[in-house]
């Protein structure tokens, strides 16, 4: 398995093979309206770009990825790890609307043509998809979502709510900050281990100065505990590919974002 870039009219985006069988993207910086910081595909509302250019950016993605831009499901990512069960009535909340929640770093949702849209500019964006049952999910983690298990969470609601098992579940882990760029004090380690234990330790290192996490393996592990075997997990790293997406970190913050989105 493994991601594959496409460009259609000058967008740039990505697709997995985890995923086949369901509409899904991963958007890089490449293709939109937006002017710097947020040059130039910036689907990220509230970040001081014009509403109306990230409304275009979301036409434009959307109509390269095969989905109805006025049914986007935006998430309201605050590092928590509550995950909401989207239905009709989310249609268009955060870009034409306003979400009237407050905490959604994961949605599920079994609706036809709902996009649920999740954002990163380092943190993980994961994207899950059940076939038999016909559902999917979407989820950020950063390192706290990481460590609170957001993604099994994730899993966990799709089996309560939908009947889904995790076996049938396949995954894709999004272009994300890798281990390379990662550099943390002892808190991000010591959040890890407490969430896991000595399984953390294959995905953690100390290279003299720092620690170094590979948050993307951690989510690989939790979703294996799972039960999920179709994992895909995208080795672009987003600080050392500024050329096709935002960082955070290389930011500071001054910046887009770029989002996974699946729609059944
Ligand atoms: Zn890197």
């Amino acid at each position: 398995m493994s991601f594959h870039s496409h460009e259609q009219n000058g967008l740039v985006y990505l697709t997995s093979d985890a995923l086949s069988g369901v509409r899904h993207g991963f958007s890089t910086r490449q293709g939109g309206v937006s002017a710097p910081p947020w040059d130039t595909l910036n689907l990220g509302v509230g970040r001081g770009d014009a509403l109306a250019s990230v409304q275009e950016n979301y036409r434009r993605f959307c109509a390269a990825v095969d989905m109805d831009a006025r049914s986007c499901v935006l998430s309201k990512q605050v590092h928590e790890d509550k995950i909401r069960l989207v239905t009709p009535e989310d249609r268009g909340k955060g870009l034409w609307r306003d979400r009237d929640y407050t905490s959604v770093d994961g949605m599920i949702c079994q609706t036809p043509d709902l996009p649920l849209v999740v954002f990163g500019a380092d943190c993980n964006v994961i994207l899950l998809y059940d076939g038999v049952q016909g559902a999917i999910g979407a989820v950020h983690a950063g390192w706290r979502g990481t460590a609170l298990g957001i993604v099994k969470k994730a899993v966990e609601a799709m089996e309560r709510e939908f009947g889904c098992e995790g076996g049938d579940i396949h995954a894709a882990i999004g272009p994300s900050i890798g281990a390379c760029c990662f550099e943390t004090d002892g808190d991000v380690p010591h959040a890890l281990y407490e969430a896991l234990g000595e399984d953390a330790a294959p995905f953690i290192t100390w290279d003299g100065w720092k620690y170094h996490a590979d948050l993307k393996a951690i989510n690989a592990l939790w979703l294996r505990q799972c039960g999920v075997t179709e994992i895909d997990v995208c080795p672009l790293c987003t600080s050392c590919r500024t050329d096709l997406f935002w960082s955070h970190r290389k930011t500071g913050g001054n910046r887009g974002a770029q989002v996974a989105m699946i729609s059944l």
